[in-house]
C-alpha cells in the first residue's frame, strides 16, 4: 500500500541532494562548529525549505507530511536539518495571524530563500518553559516600540534576516493572565545589528549555530507586529504542532540512520570468528530500537493525518516528538554500543549523530512539560505549574 505520506518523490530527490554532501562534509563543519552554508544553499536552491508556502506567495504549497519527508531524509542521509528547517515553519505565525500586505511583503522571498526568517527568539535566561513569565519588553513610542531585554537559544541568528520575537508589552500587573500582553514582532535583524540588538554565539556539544540575544533599545517598526498586540503567546502556540511534528520526523530520520549503521556494522565486524550481529546480545538492542523508531512513526503518521485533515492535534504532534526524540536515543545508544570503540571514533561520524540527537529530548520542549500537557490536557489531572 502506498501512503500519501510517503513521498517518494521527494525522498528520492532529497537523498540525490544529500549525496552531494556526505559524512565527512559534517564531520569537518562539525569540528569548527561552521555553518552548512552550502547544504543550505543547496536545499534553498532546490526549493525544499519553501515547502510550506502557498503557491500564492511563491511557496510550493505542500503539505506538513511532505515536509516532514524532506526533512527526515537529510537525517536518515546523516545530516542535520537544524541549520535550516526553522525557515520552513516560522514563518507559519506570519502565514497564519500576519496582515495581507505583510505576507506579500515578505512571503515570496522568504520561499525564494532571499531573506531568511529562521530565528525565533522566545526562550529566555530566567523565564526558561515559563514563556509566560519573560522578562523582554517591548514599549510602544509613536511608530515604532522600543525592545529592551534578552533572549537565550536563539538559533540561527546570525544566519537570519529576520526574527519572530516574542515580547511583553503589556506589564504583568495589568493583566489577568500571564499569557496575556505579549505580542510578535518580525524583527528585522539586517537593520537591528549596532542598532540596539547584540548576537553572541554559544558554543554547544554539537554543532548548532545557537546564541544569545541583548536588546537595547531596540526600534521595531509598528507595522511589523504580527496580528493584535496583547495575542503573541496564542500566535506563538498555533506553531507549535507543526514544529513537534517537524521535529518528530527528524528524530526518526536519525532513528533510522542509527538502526542502519548498527545493523550493518553487526553483520560486517567478525570477533570470535563470527559476525558479533550473530549475539542476541547485540540483535536485541537494535531490534528493540527499530520496534520503538517504528511505534513512534505511527504515532507521527496519526499527528500528520489529522493535521493535514484540519484538526488541532495538541497531543499527537507532541507525543510523536517525545517518542521519536526517545526512539533516536535509543537507537543511538545501541549504535554506540554496537560500535564497541569505534562508536567514539569521529570517522565513524556516531558520535557526531548521538550528540546532535540528544537535543530533541529538551528542545524545543522537554520531555516533562509533554508529559505534563498530557496529564492535564488529556487525562484531566490538575494542573501542576
Ligand atoms: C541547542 C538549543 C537550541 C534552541 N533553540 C531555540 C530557539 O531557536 N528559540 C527559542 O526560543 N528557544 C530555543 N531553545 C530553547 C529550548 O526551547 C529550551 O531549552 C527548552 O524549552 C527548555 O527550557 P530551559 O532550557 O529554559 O529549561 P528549564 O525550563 O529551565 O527546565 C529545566 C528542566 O526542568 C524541567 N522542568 C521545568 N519546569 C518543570 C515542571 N513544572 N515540571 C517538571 N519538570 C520541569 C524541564 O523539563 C527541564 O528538563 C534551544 C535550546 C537549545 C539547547
Amino acid at each position: 500500500m502506498t501512503l500519501l505520506y510517503e513521498h517518494d518523490d521527494i525522498r528520492d530527490a532529497v537523498i540525490r541532494l544529500c549525496q552531494n554532501f556526505p559524512d565527512d562534509y559534517w564531520r569537518t563543519l562539525d569540528r569548527s562548529r561552521a555553518y552548512p552554508a552550502d547544504f543550505v544553499r543547496a536545499l534553498t536552491d532546490a526549493g525544499f525549505l519553501g515547502a510550506l508556502i502557498p503557491e500564492a506567495y511563491g511557496g510550493s504549497g505542500l503539505q506538513i507530511s511532505a515536509a516532514a519527508a524532506i526533512l527526515e531524509e537529510i537525517h536518515r542521509q546523516g545530516g542535520n536539518a537544524a541549520a535550516c528547517h526553522a525557515q520552513m515553519y516560522t514563518m507559519g505565525t506570519l502565514l497564519r495571524h500576519g496582515s495581507e500586505e505583510q505576507k506579500r511583503r515578505y512571503l515570496p522571498h522568504i520561499a525564494s530563500g532571499e531573506l531568511r526568517l529562521q530565528a525565533f527568539g522566545v526562550t529566555e535566561p530566567t523565564s526558561g518553559s515559563d514563556t509566560g513569565s519573560l522578562g523582554t519588553t517591548a514599549r510602544r513610542e509613536g511608530d515604532h516600540y522600543v525592545v529592551n531585554g534578552q533572549k537565550l537559544w536563539t538559533s540561527r541568528a546570525e544566519h537570519s534576516d529576520l526574527m519572530i520575537l516574542l515580547c511583553r508589552t503589556t506589564p504583568r500587573d495589568q493583566v489577568r493572565k500571564k499569557t496575556d500582553g505579549l505580542s510578535v514582532l518580525l524583527a528585522d535583524m539586517r537593520h537591528a545589528l549596532d542598532r540596539g540588538l547584540t548576537i553572541r554565539p554559544i558554543r554547544t556539544m554539537m554543532n548548532h549555530a545557537t546564541t544569545e540575544l541583548f536588546f537595547d533599545n531596540l526600534e521595531v517598526p509598528v507595522e511589523n507586529l504580527i496580528g493584535e498586540e496583547g495575542q503573541g503567546f496564542r500566535y506563538i502556540l498555533s506553531g507549535m504542532n507543526a514544529e513537534r511534528i517537524l521535529i518528530a520526523a527528524e528524530c526518526i530520520g536519525d532513528a533510522k540512520w542509527f538502526i542502519e549503521r548498527a545493523s550493518r556494522y553487526a553483520g560486517e565486524r567478525i570477533v570470535f570468528g563470527r559476525p558479533i550481529g550473530q549475539n542476541q546480545g547485540i540483535q536485541f538492542p537494535i531490534a528493540q530500537a527499530y520496534a520503538r523508531m517504528r511505534a513512534a512513526e505511527l504515532m507521527l503518521h496519526e499527528a500528520m493525518n489529522r493535521y493535514e485533515a484540519g484538526d488541532n492535534p495538541g497531543a499527537e504532534a507532541n507525543m510523536a516528538k517525545m517518542l521519536a526524540a526517545e526512539a533516536s536515543w535509543e537507537a543511538a545508544e545501541a549504535c554506540v554500543q554496537t560500535h564497541g570503540g569505534f562508536g567514539f571514533a569521529e570517522e565513524f561520524d556516531i558520535e557526531r549523530k548521538f550528540r546532535e540527537t540528544r537535543l530533541y529530548q529538551v528542545a524545543p520542549i522537554s520531555t516533562n512539560l509533554i508529559l505534563s500537557y498530557l496529564a492535564e490536557h488529556v487525562l484531566g489531572m490538575p494542573r501542576s505549574y
